[in-house]
């Protein structure tokens, strides 16, 4: 049976109904969802079996726990206890999954354009047709046009965390050889880390704490003064969207633990043997620096994917945003027709209008006392009122900024108590800087996948009765279901047996071992399955019994 061609590109359609019954598959609206991620996965975890047609395109077939990443690649965790299958998870609402990668979307005529190697390693190319498109793609990694990336290793996915595992024990193994000089043993058992975000700094921790825990055990050859441990930051911090408290508490662990960080350092060039930095001294003055390297993990933040890239491309002035694809706030995918398409997770941002939210407060503020905004003079209590609300809003920028109360203080120019309107406008010109995006967690894309996941259902079960009576405009998404809200539940990062808690609010926690296991209970209850949940609590068992496996 020879597929319908057709679209643009007169290329293969594929359709596929999974359904005991074809017939009533086929009145089902059909649901695409490009990548297998926290998004995408949310998404499928609370959707109705039986309201539609789900497909799901992703490279990969599995579904990844990236917040352990960081522990698989020393050994701490197994590889294939942070993954679960994509089939697995689609079982339970009928879904269909091609593996395939999504290279272009046809808005006009529903059609997702997807590319794959065929058994000759030819690509082949052809059309999936939808009624309903997600995108939760995620994001790539950022090269910041730094040269010999290629002598660097990235920490994304699984095949990444095992080459990185392989050649860490690598190392170990050729440091201990007797041909081995002191000099090169020193680089083999140097680690640079660059970037000081969540990923580095845990990735740091787990290597050390392998280096501490079982190095002495299993490589007596090896001194523990002859390995060293590097991070490499741009900014003044490392955590910097973290809460200051949270930052500090990292920095004086790794002081301990005898973790260099470098802080305003920019690397310029990663060579075989030895990085290559700029690192700017406290008089100002900017200097070159190099360090010998066994391994370098670069993880310096994300850029959006190509497919993200062409889409918000062809989508042309409705998307103004170069780091993710804009929606509006029920999740629409700016620029598409309106209920076709939807963006969700670190490839997406939701669009939001801050200033313009708090200019809208302060002129109500401003009339129920009888005056006009411009003449309104805002006192601290008013201020407070006004920064509560953007805290709730935007916790995760909200650290970016210094507390929202030094601002009040620092705006008021002319020391008189109370801001005017052109001291206002400055202090939300500066929020509405920094307030551009959601954070790229996997919280949020779990909470817009799950957000889309009720929506959907919902419109199944209303869209008809709807459609009939043509309510409000053809609006159904805006009818049915209430606008995405960000919640933010705080952020964790591990580091050094010990977790870190920023709790937003000015919240923050740091502490010991009870904090570890209180960070892995809640890692433990955002996992998708009890089959996942076994499987890591048996690693972590092992690896208390018996210490890591350190083979490759
Ligand atoms: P992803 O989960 O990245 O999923 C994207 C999916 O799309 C993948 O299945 C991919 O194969 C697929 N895909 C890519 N391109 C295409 C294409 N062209 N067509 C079809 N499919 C495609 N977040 C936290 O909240 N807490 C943490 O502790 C934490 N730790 C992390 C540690 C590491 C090492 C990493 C890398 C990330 C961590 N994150 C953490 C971030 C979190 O993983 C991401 O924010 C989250 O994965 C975003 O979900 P997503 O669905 O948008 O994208
Ligand atoms: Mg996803
Ligand atoms: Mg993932
Ligand atoms: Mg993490
Ligand atoms: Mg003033």
């Amino acid at each position: 049976l020879q597929p319908r061609r057709g679209g643009p590109k007169n290329l293969p359609i594929a359709e596929v109904y999974i359904d005991d019954d074809e017939a009533k598959a086929k009145t089902k609206p059909r649901l695409v969802i490009l990548g297998g991620g926290w998004g995408g996965v949310a998404l499928l975890k609370d959707l109705n079996p039986d309201d539609y047609n789900v497909t799901v395109i992703s490279p990969a077939n599995y579904f990844l726990f990236t917040p352990m990443l960081p522990s698989a690649t020393v050994g701490t965790l197994e590889l294939r206890s942070l993954v679960e299958p994509i089939r697995r998870i689609l079982s339970r609402v009928n879904g269909h999954f091609i593996r395939a990668k999504a290279e272009d979307v046809e808005f006009s005529h529903k059609l997702v354009e997807v590319s794959q190697l065929d058994h000759k390693g030819k690509e082949v190319r052809f059309y999936v047709p939808y009624d309903k498109l997600v995108i939760a793609v995620g994001s790539a990694t950022n090269p910041h046009g730094v040269k010999g990336l290629e002598n660097a290793f990235f920490l994304k996915d699984i095949n990444d965390a095992r080459m990185i595992r392989n050649k860490v024990i690598q190392n170990l193994e050729l440091a201990c050889l007797p041909t081995t000089s002191d000099e090169e043993r020193k680089r083999l058992l140097s680690f640079v880390v660059s970037g000081g975000g969540p990923t580095g700094v845990e990735f740091a921790a787990e290597l050390y704490d392998l280096l501490n825990e079982d190095l002495t055990r299993h490589f007596p050859r090896l001194l523990r003064n002859e390995i060293s441990v590097h991070i490499i930051q741009s900014r003044g911090h490392i955590l910097n969207t973290y809460d200051e408290t949270v930052s500090k508490y990292a920095e004086e662990r790794f002081a301990r633990d005898q973790v260099e960080v470098l802080t305003n350092s920019r690397v310029k060039e990663v060579q075989p043997d030895k990085i290559i930095f700029s690192q700017k001294q406290e008089d100002g003055i900017v200097i070159t620096k190099e360090l010998p390297i066994g391994f370098c993990l670069w993880s310096t933040g994300v850029s959006p994917t190509a497919l993200s890239q062409k889409l918000a491309n062809k989508l042309g002035d409705s998307q103004t945003n170069r780091h993710a694809l804009e929606t509006d706030t029920h999740l629409r995918l700016n620029g598409a027709p309106l209920g076709d398409v939807y963006a969700i997770g670190d490839c997406s941002t939701v669009q939001n209008n801050v200033a313009d939210s708090i200019v809208s407060f302060l002129r109500k503020l401003a009339w129920s006392r009888g005056i006009e905004p411009e003449t309104l003079q805002l006192h601290f209590s008013d201020w407070r009122t006004v920064a509560q609300d953007v805290k709730k809003r935007f916790p995760q920028a909200v650290n970016h900024l210094k507390r929202l109360d030094k601002l009040f203080f620092e705006f008021d120019k002319d020391q008189s108590g109370t801001l005017d309107f052109g001291e206002l406008r400055e202090l939300l010109n500066q929020i509405d800087s920094k307030l551009t995006s959601l954070p790229a967690t996997a919280q949020r894309a779990h909470q817009q996948g799950l957000y889309l996941a009720h929506k959907f259902n919902k419109m199944a079960k209303i869209s008809d009765a709807m459609l009939a009576n043509d309510i409000r405009d053809g609006d159904l998404d805006a009818a049915v279901y209430k606008a995405f809200e960000y919640r933010h539940l705080g952020s964790l990062a591990y580091i050094g047996n010990s977790a870190v808690f920023d709790l937003g609010e000015g919240w923050s926690m740091a502490g010991g071992l009870w904090a570890v296991y209180a960070w892995r209970s809640v890692y433990f209850a955002q996992s998708v399955s009890f089959r996942t949940r076994s499987l890591m609590a048996m690693d972590w068992m092992k690896r208390g019994l018996f210490g890591r496996d350190l083979v490759a």
